[in-house]
């Protein structure tokens, strides 16, 4: 069943809203349903990968075992740049579907500390979506 909250156009960043402070408040975490790029360093953090492994290990071994278990769906091998695989709502699997909050985050990926004002296809903007227009 998809998400009953609106997939984000990646696409059509023009349409989206001028970031301020505590606007996430009120979000239905349209930006948890993007894309979510991901380096080594983060998924140690999330304890996806062992540091060990992360140290000693090639990236791409790594990833072939992390798309086995259906954690990723891709990897960019010139990058060394993780996908993470999405629920199939389009949800981050971190996110608490409920609650529309990130289950992680105080140890959210680096993608996710820096968006929207740094990292972002229209930096500063955001796709932001008030949750209760937006619930069943
Ligand atoms: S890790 Fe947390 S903040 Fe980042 S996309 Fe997933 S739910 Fe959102």
């Amino acid at each position: 069943m998809r998400s009953p909250i609106a997939i984000v156009d990646v696409d059509r960043p023009d349409g989206w809203t001028r970031w301020r402070a505590g606007l996430c408040a009120s979000c239905a975490a349209n930006c948890c349903t993007m894309p979510l790029e991901v380096r080594l360093p983060d998924l140690v953090r999330l304890g996806l990968v062992d540091a060990f492994e992360a140290e000693h290990v090639e990236p791409r071994v790594i990833a072939k075992r992390l798309q086995k278990a259906r954690l990723i769906d891709h990897f960019n091998h010139k990058n060394t740049v993780f996908t993470m695989a999405r629920r199939a709502s389009g949800d981050c699997r971190f996110l608490d579907a409920d609650t529309r909050q990130c289950t992680v985050y105080e140890l959210r990926p680096e993608t996710c500390r820096l968006h929207p004002q740094k990292k972002s296809p229209r930096p500063g903007y955001c796709a932001y979506g008030a949750r209760v227009q937006q619930q069943r």
